[in-house]
């Protein structure tokens, strides 16, 4: 018999986790694809162009026979109670942000894979999410922090005089923080960032940008290439370091997680009031608590004449290429569980030991 992949569409995304492109380059073996109906459009993928490539199905049929289901988000309990025994859900469970996901898994029959717990290493690059997400949202947040600064982002010599090139100000050098600074440097902009892992300042000054070192940092090497928690005396240090900086910068692009905690508080309230007017504090921490003390989550604010963007989700603002990103990821990764046509979960291996959490 041959596999079912049903496409379930998203509740609250514009994105669709499999496009028509994708589906034209699987190397699955005798697949059958299900797209529920609809799932696209909002991306810019209409029923239209699946024809020939998918069969359009309603949710429930995708629910009860498919083999495996693809989503973005995990669908919500109803959902979740119709989806039979020997089905494969492949979403992104975020079981570090919330303990409970695991025992609530543990409850149905099914298989849960979970994205984000694929290992950051170069063997899974290819089915990294975070990653090509993040990378998304850096560049978006560029992008905003531009459109909102009443101010140019790249030197200008003029008849009407000259202008000076914005300084921008990266926090976190991660996945989102160095296409952040890719981004500003493009636009002409003159960037700083700091990070607390070494590895980071190779990384940022190959992309012309000053790395910004705050001495002291814990830098875990077993901590699978993320940052770990610094000490409240560093994060003072830190935040001093920020505030110093903050006040000559235009624009300031907050990236800094810890994965698994609430995200680090570098910019205090009493920065902003030293910040210039018309800056712009774009926060994509912002979900876990945010970097800047007074970001609040999904609103835009004004304080003190500086605008503080709390958003985390600005991926979903490029619905189109950040589908067909994460629909290349998900397809490397049913790829790779797949072996002539049927799943094939070796839990010896490194990518599902990490990603399958409820087997
Ligand atoms: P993340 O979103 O968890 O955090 C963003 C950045 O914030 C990180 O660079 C982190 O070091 C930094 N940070 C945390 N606390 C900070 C503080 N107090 N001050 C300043 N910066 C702080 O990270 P991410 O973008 O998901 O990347 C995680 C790691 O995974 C990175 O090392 C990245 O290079 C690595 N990675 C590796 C591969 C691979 O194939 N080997 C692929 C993707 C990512």
């Amino acid at each position: 018999m041959s596999l079912i992949i049903g496409v379930l569409k998203e509740n609250k995304d514009k994105r669709v986790a499999i496009t028509p492109d994708n589906v034209k380059r699987s190397k699955i073996k005798d697949a059958t694809w299900w797209i529920e109906t609809g799932a696209g459009s909002e991306a810019g993928f209409n029923d239209a162009m699946y024809e020939g490539l998918a069969q359009t199905k309603s949710r429930e049929a995708i629910l009860k026979e498919a083999n495996i289901i693809v989503t973005i988000f995990p669908p919500g309990e109803t959902d979740l109670a119709q989806i039979h025994g020997e089905a494969l859900l492949i979403s992104q469970f975020r079981p570090y942000q919330d303990e409970t996901v695991n025992g609530k898994l543990a409850q149905y029959p099914f298989k849960s894979l979970s994205m984000d717990m694929i290992p950051r290493t170069t063997l899974a690059q290819a089915m990294d999410v975070l990653s090509s997400m993040a990378s998304i949202a850096g560049y978006k947040a560029v992008l905003l922090a531009a459109q909102n600064l009443p101010r140019y982002f790249p030197m200008m010599i003029t008849s009407a005089g000259s202008i000076r090139p914005a300084k921008v100000l990266v926090i976190g050098a991660g996945v989102a923080g160095l296409q952040a600074i890719a981004t500003s440097r493009k636009l002409g902009a003159i960037v700083e960032a700091f990070d607390v892992r070494s590895a980071a300042k190779e990384e940022v000054q190959s992309l012309g940008a000053k790395f910004v070192e705050v001495a002291g940092a814990t830098d875990d090497k077993g901590a699978g290439g993320y940052a770990v928690q610094q000490s409240e005396e560093y994060l003072a240090r830190q935040r001093a370091e920020v505030q110093a900086r903050a006040s000559k910068a235009d624009v300031i692009i907050c990236t800094a997680q810890v994965r698994g905690r609430k995200a680090p508080v570098l910019i205090e309230a009493d920065t902003i009031q030293h910040m210039r007017h018309g800056s712009v504090i774009v926060d994509l921490a912002a979900s876990t608590g945010g970097n800047c003390a007074l970001t609040e989550n999904d609103k835009t604010i004004k304080v003190n004449g500086v605008t503080i963007i709390g958003n985390s989700s600005l991926e979903c603002e490029m619905p189109e290429d950040a589908s067909q990103m994460y629909g290349n990821n998900i397809l490397n990764l049913m790829t790779h569980i797949t072996k002539e046509g049927q799943l094939n979960l070796r839990m010896e291996d490194e990518i599902v030991k990490g990603s399958l959490i409820k087997p």
